[in-house]
């Protein structure tokens, strides 16, 4: 059995539980809500929920997980959606006053609410690199999304792998005329164990993105 822990401090952490859930896998998932640092321990994988970056890191804080939070990530896969990929980012742009807490697990810079304030929420077709039905389109829903600034050139950093990126016809107009290859494309990766979307795969029935992060999770279980 692999445990799959969802931070459930603030967020649409049930939505991810139930796309958990309904994944048919030979090894069944048993996804766990996590509020405190013992539920933390018992995770083979975590989820970090999409939601308001600065609660879900004041609220970590607050219940003694932020510490086990830093540890856990250097040690087990972390899967960061929306607001959770702005937790497991090296640096932000646009913390509220005062800083905000950052588990540090990828290493990337990455903006808070970047699309621009007209452009609140958007869904848009992707095409992922090592998605099963990779034919088959998977639809990004973003709401208020961050957006990835840059990635370390650092040659003592694990290899960041591009998973999927915006097409430029398709960015939002704040980011229009950007060539695709910018790192501001990017809306899906991965860092070694680490995953990151900047969209909410859990708000849609598509559950492809839930079964990758399980399947990888079992595998670093054995
Ligand atoms: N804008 C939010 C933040 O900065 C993230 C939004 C989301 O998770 N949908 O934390």
């Amino acid at each position: 059995q692999v445990t799959i822990g969802i931070l459930a401090l603030q967020g649409a952490f049930a939505e991810h539980q139930a796309a958990v859930h309904r994944l048919s896998l030979t090894i069944r998932p048993v996804a766990i809500l996590v509020r405190t640092p013992e539920e933390l321990a018992i995770c083979d994988g975590l989820i970090i929920p999409g939601g308001e970056s600065t609660t879900i890191a004041l609220l970590a804080r607050l219940s003694g997980l932020l510490d086990p939070l830093k540890e856990f990530v250097k040690i087990k896969p972390v899967w960061g959606t929306c607001a959770g990929a702005i937790l497991l980012a090296q640096s932000v742009i646009g913390a509220k006053k005062g800083g905000q807490e950052l588990l540090q697990a990828i290493s990337i810079s990455i903006a808070r609410n970047g699309w621009g304030s007209q452009v609140e929420s958007f869904e848009v077709p992707l095409s992922v690199e090592g998605m099963k039905d990779s034919e088959t389109p998977f639809i990004g829903v973003f709401i208020r999304a961050p957006v990835v600034l840059e990635l370390s050139s650092s040659p003592e950093d694990t290899p960041i792998q591009v998973l999927a990126r915006l097409p430029a016809e398709l960015l939002p107009p704040a980011l229009s005329g950007l060539d695709d290859s910018d790192p501001k494309t990017i809306v899906a990766l991965r860092q070694g164990r680490h995953l990151l979307t900047t969209f909410h795969p859990e708000l849609t029935p598509d559950d492809r993105f839930h079964e990758y992060f399980v399947r990888h999770c079992v595998l670093s279980t054995i």
